[in-house]
């Protein structure tokens, strides 16, 4: 992994490197302290692919929900945790979602806080969470509103990667180059980019 020691306690400095999504369901998360199935799951298969041990995402979840109790805690949640990292039931070891999973399957209905804001999001809320989260000029949240238009949520959420981590600067205007990365298509692998680039 690219963060070596990934823990409970840390997990709130490293979230200005995580997508969209997942910076979302752990602003949820600390507001409502709580998720549901979808969500915990989510996030939580995002936060093991990062390098949260099975132990540490116990922590994590037990201080993260905090307005219930451990008998409660165990009982409903625990389990699932550790299902995520193949330790209970037929042992699978499950896999962080990717990007054209989370923007497919399972949609969110009303209070739901699972899937991906370049999809599922409103256009006012997408605009204004993105504005909230560094992109500054009203010519880029325009930029990555038309590509959301068309549909392409994955590509967006590479141009929201590349102007707030101010990669635009560096591309060449004679290029004719869109995009300097590849197309973001897992959360995890925007994670890792982003490190990189900060050198985590
Ligand atoms: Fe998350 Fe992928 Fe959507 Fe980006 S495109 S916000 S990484 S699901």
């Amino acid at each position: 992994n690219v963060v070596d020691k990934v823990t409970a306690d840390n997990v709130d400095q490293l979230v200005g490197h995580f997508p969209l999504c997942m910076q979302h369901l752990h602003r949820k998360l600390r507001e409502l302290h709580h998720l549901k199935h979808f969500a915990r799951m989510q996030y939580n298969l995002f936060l093991k692919g990062i390098g949260l041990t099975v132990e540490e995402a116990l922590i994590f979840w037990r201080k993260s929900f905090s307005t219930i109790t451990d008998e409660k805690f165990q009982k409903d949640y625990a389990y699932n945790i550790r299902h995520n990292y193949g330790m209970e039931g037929k042992r699978q070891d499950y896999l962080p979602l990717n990007c054209h999973s989370i923007i497919t399957n399972k949609q969110p209905g009303p209070g739901d806080q699972h899937g991906c804001p370049f999809k599922h999001f409103s256009e006012d809320n997408l605009r204004a969470f993105m504005a909230q989260t560094g992109v500054r000029k009203d010519e880029n949240l325009k930029e990555i509103l038309d590509l959301v238009r068309g549909k392409h949520y994955q590509v967006a959420c590479t141009k929201y990667f590349e102007i707030t981590k101010c990669l635009e600067d560096s591309i060449s205007r004679d290029s004719g180059e869109r995009h300097l990365m590849e197309t973001i298509t897992h959360p995890n692998s925007y994670f890792e980019q982003s490190a990189l680039q900060l050198d985590l």
